[in-house]
């Protein structure tokens, strides 16, 4: 725990910031400040109360997003579980057990990171989301990545990679290989509720973790 304090104490020394912005990104400051970017908030009220697409049907709660509005690290998952969908917050449930152990063990706490889904409602008993969905949903994304403007993004699974990348390469080759986003570095990697079922895979996720932490600058 000691090591941690101290690792965040010697963050924020570097940061130049303070407090619960230790893990803020340095980069936040608009680049282009003629161009007002969105916040969450302003992404959160377009979202609405959405009925763009199918999902909406069968939802108890949209599904936004959740942690640091300027963190340096955005972890984007697929869609929305019957936990996440019952309680309004991604990972929340087994695999987002998972995914908080995953934070922890880079040294950070969720807190410290932004959340978010590919799709913000659940599918019907989780079925992969249809194009359709993702393509409605899509904005909302690409909103809040331009509202947290991360430094690294990484993203969980098959369908974060895929339709984020806009590449249909298989997971098993998209993932531990630096790719952009708008010019943010991404690191595609499996999802934890794969890992579940194959926990012989997590060393894998690791190691693209390792980079990920590397990249930030986070004691390994
Ligand atoms: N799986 C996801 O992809 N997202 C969640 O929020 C929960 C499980």
């Amino acid at each position: 725990m000691q090591d941690v304090v101290d690792e965040l104490r010697a963050y924020v020394t570097w940061a130049g910031d303070s407090g619960l912005q230790n893990l803020a990104s340095p980069s936040h400051e608009n680049p282009t400040p003629n161009v007002k970017l969105p916040t969450l908030e302003s992404v959160r009220a377009d979202v609405g109360d959405c009925t763009r697409c199918k999902l909406h049907k069968g939802r108890h709660n949209i599904v936004f997003g959740v942690g640091n509005a300027r963190a340096r690290l955005m972890f984007v998952g697929e869609a929305p579980g019957e936990d996440e969908d019952l309680q309004g917050f991604p990972f929340v449930g087994k695999a987002g057990q998972l995914l908080t152990k995953m934070i922890e063990a880079m040294g950070l706490e969720r807190g410290d990171v932004y959340i978010a889904n590919t799709v913000k409602c659940r599918p019907p008993n989780n079925r992969n989301p249809e194009p359709d969905e993702l393509e409605s949903c899509e904005p909302f994304l690409k909103g809040q990545l331009a509202a947290v403007r991360p430094e690294v993004i990484v993203t969980l699974g098959k369908f974060a990679a895929q339709s984020l990348l806009r590449d249909a390469t298989p997971i098993t080759r998209l993932r531990g290989q630096w790719r952009q986003y708008e010019g943010i570095p991404v690191m595609p990697t499996f999802h934890p509720a794969y890992l579940l079922r194959s926990p012989g895979e997590k060393g894998k996720v690791w190691e693209d973790l390792k980079q990920v932490m590397k990249k930030l600058g986070l004691k390994q």
